[in-house]
């Protein structure tokens, strides 16, 4: 291999060959499992604070690969999105999502809310508006009952396409929260010019809560900006009583982490819900 000229070299660098191996390998198994529809929605608790109900879940996407068991959307969405494969792959949650939370709502006889994460390119496809309404109309759940979670750098990348398209899925009826606010750079001037009704506090605000003075400061901050814009404020990774209550003292409306529920399948997450944990 040594003496192979400079353009062989070029290209067969084996660390190249073999990263770029694995890549082709997993876009071919991903895109098999779109075929196959080899995917799976967890569902962890929204719980509203002051009266300790859960309101509702956020669909949370797992890829059911052959041989490494259920793969966190960390490790492939970024691929997913690179290829486009995302957009199919988002449908397909929007879709089970809104069966599974109108199946959820009958079986309890009151509504639940299902929260749903869009991926930026999901978000720019010129089709989201009918596939909302699609996955809606084909699980008879009300628009009112789906929040879609869409991060501050998509409406900051062209602000009035993002504004355009808000617009148009709240005419539709759905809700619309920002995932991971205080993460992104989006200027609180921009904020409310989109039609939000809901900021979700990052995780690493309420991680350091309240023992870090900064973090606390930001977290009661986001607090007080969403509720005086009349939002619904969420903070996401709650793990800690004493989290819990600082976020309580403060105001916020809803908390989700896994001091609450982690991440459930469907079946273990409508018995948790129930109160009668089988196992
Ligand atoms: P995210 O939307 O910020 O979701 C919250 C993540 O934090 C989830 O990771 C959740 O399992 C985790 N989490 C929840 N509570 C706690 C807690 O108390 N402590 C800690 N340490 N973590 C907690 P997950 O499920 O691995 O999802 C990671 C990211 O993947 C999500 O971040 C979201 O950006 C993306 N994602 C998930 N599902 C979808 C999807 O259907 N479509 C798109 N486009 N993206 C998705
Ligand atoms: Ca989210
Ligand atoms: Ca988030
Ligand atoms: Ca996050």
């Amino acid at each position: 291999a040594k003496k192979s000229g400079r353009n062989q070299m070029a290209f067969f660098s084996p660390a190249l060959d073999h990263a770029a191996q694995t890549r082709l390998q997993l876009v071919d198994q991903l895109r098999e499992a779109v075929k196959t529809e080899a995917f799976e929605l967890h569902y962890q608790a929204k719980v509203d604070i002051a009266s300790g109900r859960t309101i509702g879940a956020e669909a949370l996407l797992r890829w059911k690969h052959p041989v490494r068991g259920l793969v966190s959307p960390a490790e492939f969405i970024p691929l997913a999105e690179e290829t486009g494969l995302i957009v199919s792959i988002g449908e397909w949650a929007l879709r089970t999502a809104c069966i599974q939370a109108m199946s959820w709502s009958r079986s309890l006889d009151r509504w639940l809310t299902i929260a749903v994460n869009l991926s930026a390119k999901q978000f720019q496809d010129p089709a989201l508006l009918e596939k909302v309404r699609q996955a809606l109309a084909c699980s008879g759940l009300p628009a009112s009952r789906l929040e879609l979670e869409i991060t501050e750098s998509m409406m900051m990348h062209k602000p009035d396409e993002a504004a355009a398209t808000m617009r148009a899925l709240r005419q539709l009826g759905v809700h619309l929260a920002v995932d991971d606010f205080g993460t992104g750079y989006s200027s609180l001037g921009y904020l409310s010019r989109f039609p939000i009704q809901c900021l979700k506090i990052d995780r690493s605000f309420v991680q350091n809560v309240p023992d870090s003075r900064a973090d606390s400061t930001i977290a009661r901050t986001i607090v007080s900006l969403g509720k005086s814009l009349g939002l619904t404020v969420v903070a996401e990774g709650v793990e800690t009583q004493a989290q819990l209550d600082f976020l309580q003292q403060h105001g916020c409306h809803i908390a989700q982490g896994y001091l609450l529920g982690r991440p459930l399948e469907s079946g273990q997450f409508i018995e948790q819900l129930l109160g009668r944990n089988i196992r």
